[in-house]
C-alpha cells in the first residue's frame, strides 16, 4: 500500500509518501480500501510537527477517511460496503486515512449515509461533522433563527465554512469573523450576512453590549472571551477549536449575569447514535453548492504542502485528498 508516513529525526517531523507492507497495518477487525481522505487542522499540526499530536512514530496521519470494506471480521460490515470514519484517535495513535488502506475497529466505522458518497463525505470530513455538532448544540440550547444573529469565528476554515453554510441554510442571520479580507467574497457566497474582522476581537471587557444569540467558535483565547462578553441573555456558544490559542481569558460575568451557556463540542469520541444523527442532518441541511464552493482536491503527495498552507492560514475551505 502507499501511505503518507510521518517519521521523526532530530526532533523534527518528516513527511513522505512511501510503500508500506500491508502486514504492518495495526490491529483491527475491518480492513478498508480508502478512496478519499481530507486535511483538517489537527492533520496539519501532525504533518508539520507543529503540535504534539503524534507520540509514536512512524505514524500514518489522517483523522478521517471514506472508502469501501476490503475484508471484515465484524458481521456488521461486508466487502465492498461504503464506509466513513472520523475521530477515535485514528491518525493520531492508530494508523490513519492518508493511505490506500487502513485497518480499524468496526465500532469506529459509520456506514455511508444514504445521499452521500465517499468524495462528498470527505469534503465534509471531521471539520464539517464538527460544525454540524456545533449547530446541533445551539439548537439544543434553544437558539432558533428568530432568536437573533449567530456568529462564526475562524469562518473561512473547514469548521467555519461548514457552520456558515449550515446556519444560513437553516434560516439564521450569520455573521462571519475572519482575519483575511481575501475570504470575504467566499464567505458571502456561503451565506454570511455580514463579515467582521478578527482584529475587532482582541480586547474585551467582562460584559459588553449584547449582540449574539449564538456562536460557533473555532478560535478560542481572546476571541472566545470577547464572544462570551457579547452574548445575549440566555445565549449559547458552541466552542470546538483553538486555532487562535487554548487560553480563555474571561470572567464569570457572562455566566452569572446573562445566563450564557458555554457548550464544549468534541467530535473524536462522539457516541455512535449521535454520529448517525449528525450525518443524517448533514445530508439534509448542506446545500449541493457547498461541495463545489468549499473543496480543493489534492493528491496524497501534496498533503505536506497543504498542511503548511493550513498552519500558516493561507488556505480556505476544505482540502479533499484523492487516495484511490
Ligand atoms: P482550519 O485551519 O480549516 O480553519 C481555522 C481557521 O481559524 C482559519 O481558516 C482562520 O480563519 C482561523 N485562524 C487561523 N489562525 C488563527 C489565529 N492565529 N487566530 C485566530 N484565528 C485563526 O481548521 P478547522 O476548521 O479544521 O479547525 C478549526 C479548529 O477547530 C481547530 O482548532 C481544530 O483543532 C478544531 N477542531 C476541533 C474539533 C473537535 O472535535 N473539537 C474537530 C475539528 C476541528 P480566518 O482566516 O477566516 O480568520
Amino acid at each position: 500500500m502507499q501511505a503518507l508516513i510521518l517519521e521523526q529525526q532530530d526532533g523534527k517531523t518528516l513527511a513522505s509518501v512511501q510503500s508500506v507492507e500491508e502486514n504492518r497495518l495495526p490491529e483491527g477487525n475491518v480492513t478498508v480500501d480508502i478512496d478519499w481522505s481530507s486535511l483538517n487542522y489537527k492533520d496539519a499540526l501532525a504533518i508539520t510537527g507543529t503540535g504534539k499530536i503524534i507520540r509514536n512514530f512512524p505514524m500514518i496521519p489522517g483523522i478521517d477517511f471514506a472508502g469501501h470494506v476490503h475484508s471484515s471480521e465484524d458481521p456488521r460490515f461486508h466487502p465492498g460496503q461504503q464506509v466513513l470514519l472520523t475521530g477515535w484517535g485514528v491518525g493520531e495513535n492508530h494508523w490513519g486515512g492518508l493511505s490506500t488502506q487502513a485497518r480499524v475497529n468496526g465500532d469506529w466505522l459509520v456506514p455511508m449515509p444514504k445521499g452521500l458518497d465517499g468524495r462528498k463525505a470527505m469534503i465534509i470530513g471531521t471539520a464539517g461533522f464538527t460544525a454540524m455538532l456545533c449547530v446541533m448544540a445551539l439548537e439544543e440550547a434553544g437558539v432558533r433563527p428568530d432568536s437573533g444573529e449567530v456568529v462564526v469565528t475562524g469562518a473561512s476554515g473547514g469548521v467555519g465554512s461548514t457552520a456558515v453554510t449550515l446556519l444560513h441554510k437553516l434560516g439564521y442571520q450569520v455573521a462571519a469573523v475572519t482575519g483575511r479580507e481575501s475570504t470575504h467574497d467566499y464567505l458571502r457566497s456561503l451565506g454570511a450576512n455580514r463579515i467582521l474582522g478578527r482584529e475587532e476581537f482582541s480586547e474585551t471587557r467582562p460584559l459588553e453590549k449584547q449582540v449574539w444569540a449564538g456562536a460557533v467558535d473555532t478560535v478560542g483565547d481572546k476571541v472566545l472571551a470577547k464572544l462570551l462578553a457579547q452574548m445575549n441573555y440566555g445565549g449559547c456558544v458552541a466552542a470546538c477549536g483553538l486555532a487562535g490559542g487554548f487560553a480563555l481569558p474571561t470572567t464569570v460575568m457572562p455566566f452569572i449575569l446573562r445566563n450564557v451557556r458555554l457548550q464544549g463540542v468534541d467530535s473524536v469520541m462522539t457516541p455512535a447514535a449521535r454520529r448517525t444523527q449528525a450525518w443524517e442532518r448533514l445530508v439534509r441541511d448542506l446545500p449541493e453548492s457547498f461541495f463545489s464552493q468549499s473543496a480543493t482536491e489534492i493528491t496524497l503527495d501534496k498533503a505536506p504542502e497543504y498542511a503548511e498552507k493550513i498552519i500558516s492560514n493561507h488556505f480556505q475551505g476544505r482540502a479533499l485528498v484523492k487516495i484511490a
